[in-house]
């Protein structure tokens, strides 16, 4: 796993303009944090997730500052069919002709019960959420990311809990061992083509809805924020990473 200090990579300014980049779940959490910072540095971003309020949100928020307009495509990850995927896939080849990353971002937790208890429906929807829907999204997305002039970069989302055996972790732990997997596989295929780049993040303890149903007892402020782990994001789909395929990067 590489490891950066979170001081050591400082972006330019301008490390991301002209570049078109989609991220999952950009309405709260970390992906919220990520999208509105990505903009800042110059990208143009697509937007997605299931609540429009909330995707509307961090639009604004990135009018607000002046960067790139963002645009929202709604996409439910559980529900989402091969013909959503390719809607969108044709929306942004039409609007932008190219994409330039891609950001994994959205998952969901489960619950954190016994897997003698777990729940064979709940089982399925957080395996379709993280990592079923993640294999098509990209999958969908590659022919455009292949034109991307940049260089395409990918990034996968995974946790501590994919890698430990941790108790009452269920189909997320499950989950996040499978993006693990598609994202070494992925970048396997891709080693020789040198097209695309595809890495994965581990955000390590954030202070985010997710974390604080995960370990309801803990005070979220003992926890650093999202903003404290934007500089992995910015390495991984700027030019400072060409060349860095098939890593994890833990962003502590
Ligand atoms: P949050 O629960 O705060 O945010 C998750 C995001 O995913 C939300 O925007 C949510 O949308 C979206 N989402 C959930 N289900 C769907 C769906 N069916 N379709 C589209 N979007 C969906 O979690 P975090 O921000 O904490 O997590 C972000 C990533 O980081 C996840 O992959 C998580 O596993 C990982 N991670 C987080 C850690 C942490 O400590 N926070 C630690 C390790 C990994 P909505 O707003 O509609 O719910």
């Amino acid at each position: 796993m590489t490891k950066f200090p979170v001081s050591s990579y400082t972006a330019p300014s301008d490390l991301l303009s002209g570049r078109v980049i989609l991220i999952t779940g950009a309405g709260s959490g970390i992906g919220k944090a990520v999208a509105i910072a990505i903009a800042r540095y110059g990208a143009t971003v697509v937007l997605t997730g299931r609540n429009i309020n909330s995707l509307e949100n961090t639009y604004d928020k990135i009018v607000h500052q002046s960067s790139p307009e963002a645009v929202i495509c709604p996409l439910d990850l559980e529900l989402a069919t091969d013909a959503d995927y390719l809607e969108l896939k044709n929306r942004i080849a039409i609007q932008f002709g190219a994409l330039d990353g891609l950001v994994n971002n959205a998952a969901i937790l489960g619950d954190r019960t016994p897997l003698n208890q777990y729940k064979s429906e709940l089982w399925e929807k957080v395996l379709r959420t993280n990592v079923t829907a993640q294999f098509q999204l990209t999958r969908s997305l590659m022919p455009l990311l292949e034109q991307s002039s940049h260089g395409g970069s990918v990034i996968f989302t995974t946790s501590g809990a994919g890698h430990s055996s941790l108790v009452f972790w269920g189909a997320y732990a499950v989950s996040k061992c499978a993006v693990e997997g598609l994202m070494r596989g992925w970048a396997a295929e891709q080693e020789n083509l040198g097209k695309l780049r595809i890495n994965a993040i581990n955000p390590g303890a954030t202070r985010t809805a997710m974390r604080s149903k995960a370990y309801p007892a803990e005070n979220p402020t003992d926890l650093k924020t999202a903003n404290q782990i934007i500089w992995a994001y910015l390495f991984l789909l700027g030019n400072d990473s060409l060349g860095v395929n098939g890593k994890t990067i833990y962003a502590q």
